[in-house]
């Protein structure tokens, strides 16, 4: 078993922060060598994910400086999940195994230890799990647990608390590649990909500067996305929801023939007015739900690359790897 480690941290915009991210990560490598926890050759690939603001010429400058860093961008913005795919993608190929945690320093370095310890024990995936939320704000804390508690209520498996710090190694690596859809949750893969896994806790911290890239509106659409990439079970529930209405339906029938042959037939405004607008909104949000599905499939059948690479910084001159 290697030991070669490479870090893989995913930065939009992250000027601010990424000097001292740099300076935090060179320490803790070098602690990590010497403790013979990973090798001299480890590396930190850090992916600008299209950034607007100067961190490209920041990598750009971390990587001259010190070769421990290597820089990876993009073509343009795909996203955090897509970026971290690249990242990830790139290390499967140099590495032994990755960690990847954000830049924003808010994944405790010094859990690093803990995970390369598992992974020395045999596990090929190792997850981040946070002990509490408490540096997070009231919104985000209630919006997370919802989430994770829909999604286990779906039926998807993925770790409560664990957001994307986590260790893989390289065969943990070759096998999430050979998951090919576009639609990316990563955190939902992992477990897919099986193998010996993990657990780390660690506290998450505040973000060390600059604002969160994920506002609400974000946050929605990666839910959204999370629950119809991994499980049917809403469109499920539009048949059961269908059969319930059908069947209320058999009874007004029944009802109406009862009040035609009584003769009671002016009255009724309240419930036609009332059952219009029920079961108008019922099928709007039921084709809502089966249009994402379908949304997804146009996109799935269309295998765009989720990510193109337009320059990798590397000592050796490595080619930039394809999203084949
Ligand atoms: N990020 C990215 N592309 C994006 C949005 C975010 O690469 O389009 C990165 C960001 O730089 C950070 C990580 O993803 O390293 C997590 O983002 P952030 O800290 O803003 O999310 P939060 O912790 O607030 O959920
Ligand atoms: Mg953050």
């Amino acid at each position: 078993m290697g030991n070669k480690l490479m870090v893989v941290i995913p930065c939009y915009n992250e000027e601010e922060v990424l000097s001292e991210t740099a300076r935090r990560l060179t320490l803790k490598m070098q602690e990590l060598t010497q403790k013979g926890l990973c090798d001299k050759d480890s590396r930190v690939l850090l992916v600008d994910d299209g950034s607007k603001d100067g961190t490209w010429q920041l990598i750009h400058a971390l990587h001259k400086e010190n070769p421990l860093f290597e820089g990876l961008k993009l073509s343009r913005n795909r996203g955090h999940q897509n970026a971290l795919l690249a990242g990830l993608m790139t290390a499967r190929v140099h590495c032994d195994f990755s960690i990847s945690m954000d830049a924003d320093l808010q994944d405790d370095m010094d859990a690093m230890d803990r995970f390369i310890a598992e992974y020395q024990d045999g596990c090929d995936i190792v997850y981040g799990v946070r002990n509490k939320r408490d540096s997070d704000t009231f919104m985000k804390r209630h919006t997370a647990l919802t989430f994770y508690r829909l999604m286990k209520g779906l039926g998807v498996d993925i770790t409560y608390n664990h957001a994307d710090y986590r260790l893989m190694s390289r065969r943990a690596l070759d096998a999430l590649a050979e998951f090919r859809e576009v639609n990316l949750f990563l955190r939902g893969l992992a477990p897919l990909v099986g193998f010996q896994s993990g657990y780390v806790y660690y506290d998450r911290s505040e973000r060390f500067a600059g604002k969160s890239k994920y506002p609400f509106k974000k946050m929605l659409a990666f839910a959204i996305d999370g629950i119809t990439s991994f499980s049917v079970k809403p469109l499920r529930f539009i048949t059961m929801l269908g059969l319930v209405v059908f069947l209320v339906s058999l009874l007004m029938l029944l009802y109406t023939l009862i009040a035609f042959i009584v003769g009671h037939t002016v009255t009724g405004w309240t419930s036609t007015i009332a059952s219009i607008w029920l079961v108008g909104g019922i099928q709007l949000l039921s084709l809502g739900v089966i249009g994402e599905y379908i949304g997804k499939i146009y996109n799935e059948s269309k295998r765009r690359p989720r990510f193109i690479i337009d320059r990798y910084l590397n000592e050796k001159n490595a080619d930039p790897v394809k999203d084949e």
